[in-house]
């Protein structure tokens, strides 16, 4: 199958063509023609799978060729996605698809000054990709119109509701017109992804790409057991010992990324890093030179998990594992995206172990556990099954008290 085929216009192809995209994913042969009839769609896709070509070919496309030019202020399109990183990567990609395109398009996020993004409005827009804070605070200065709005997209939707974000949206759909077409994507349907979408969405088309909360295929997954106290010893370690280029690092907290940074620059490794309290513009230059090949490190927390779109990067170490298990599934889909190879290492600790057994209850397989000599853990991290389980490690054998014998638990 090809783009042209799916009635894809010669611009877009045009486009597609210089960045190589040879045939279409899975989920843009369903999507594209789909949205190019005016369907409302809404789809289970994770990162990687293709899911952003998917809603902007075919939105660009009815954007060129259908209804008038946005009047001032007024915007005919709004992406709404969780994250600044997410709108920034959505709103480039739409900028490299429709750059044979006669349309206007503006990205707007918190944590930066909004008169740029006031003084974008002021001619109207095509599209527009937005976070919802942002958004609402654009409507609260008359600096937004939805009158002409005729598709609304909402990306990674359980994110939006993972971090809370319900309000907002509620408070924008209340806004839109509605007659429109709308777009929801999601990494999974969960049950309020289902009840939204049943509010939101009129005789949907559900596309499920991608089965249930699996990881991208192409990834190699496994973990390091390891004593907390000596995890950057043992990233040290394995960062030489496997000769490594570039690693994206998860951490858990905002204080333990800006440690490993420190740590790995005493070692004169060049990493940088993004987490929520650095300053927006810092976050876009780390996230850039790394993206650049500038940096060979980035650490991050899980903020920046979502919607990074690092192209053929090999490896994802997971220095802490997440809190949410299926942050793991995100985290370690930075790597082997769209049909790359990749491996994803984790290095796990014994206070680790429930994270450990709900991730592999999520994925439906246990990691494979690789030791590292030298670095076997003091605190031995319990066995877990596939089911979730934590089964006890053996205690280590005491004397035995006279008339008590120990039994092996
Ligand atoms: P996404 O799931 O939208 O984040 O896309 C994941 C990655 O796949 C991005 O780097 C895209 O540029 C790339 N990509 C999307 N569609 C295609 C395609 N049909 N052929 C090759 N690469 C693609």
């Amino acid at each position: 199958m090809t783009f042209s085929s799916l009635g894809l216009a010669d611009p877009l192809l045009r486009a597609l063509e210089a960045l190589e995209y040879k045939t279409p994913t899975p989920v843009q042969m369903q999507t594209i023609p789909a949205i190019l009839a005016g369907r409302d769609v809404m789809a289970a896709a994770q990162t990687g799978t293709g899911k952003t070509a998917g809603f902007a070919l075919p939105l660009l496309q009815r954007l060129s060729t259908q209804g008038p030019q946005a009047a001032s202020n007024a915007v005919r399109a709004v992406v709404l996605v969780p994250t600044r990183e997410l709108a920034v990567q959505v709103y480039e990609s739409i900028r490299a698809y429709g750059r044979h395109l006669p349309l206007r398009a503006a990205v707007a996020y918190g944590g930066v000054s909004i008169n740029p993004q006031m003084m974008k409005l002021r001619k109207g827009l095509d599209v527009l990709v937005a976070t919802p804070g942002r958004l609402l605070d654009l409507h609260g200065k008359n600096a937004v119109r939805f009158t002409q709005l005729q598709t609304l997209v909402l990306d990674e939707a359980d994110r939006m509701l993972d971090l809370g974000f319900s309000r907002e949206l509620n408070a924008l759909l209340a806004l839109l017109p509605k007659q429109r077409q709308t777009l929801l994507f999601s990494a999974t349907f969960s049950d309020p992804i289902r009840a939204l979408a049943a509010i939101l969405l009129a005789d949907p088309l559900c596309i499920d790409t991608s089965p249930r909360n699996t990881t991208a295929a192409g990834v190699r997954h496994w973990m390091v057991p390891v004593d907390k106290k000596r995890k950057a010893e043992l990233f040290l370690h394995l960062l030489q010992r496997h000769g490594w280029g570039q690693v994206l690092v998860f951490v858990k907290t905002r204080v333990g990324v800006e440690q490993l940074v420190d740590a790995l620059a005493m070692e004169r490794y060049q990493a940088d890093a993004i987490h929520g309290d650095k300053p927006q513009p810092a976050r876009l230059r780390a996230l850039q030179r790394f993206k650049a090949g500038d940096v060979q490190l980035l650490v991050a927390t899980d903020v920046a998990a979502r919607g990074l779109d690092i192209d053929d990067l090999p490896h994802v170490v997971n220095f802490d594992l997440p809190i949410v298990a299926q942050d793991y599934i995100h985290r370690i889909g930075r790597t082997g995206r769209a049909g790359a190879t990749g491996e994803a290492v984790s290095l796990v600790c014994a206070d680790e172990v429930q994270q450990l057994a709900a991730i592999e209850a999520l994925i439906g397989q246990t990691l494979r556990r690789v030791d590292e000599p030298g670095f076997e853990p003091d605190h031995r991290v319990p066995v877990t099954d596939a089911a979730g389980r934590v089964l006890k490690k053996p205690k280590k054998p005491k004397k035995p008290k006279a008339g008590k014998a120990t039994a092996p638990t």
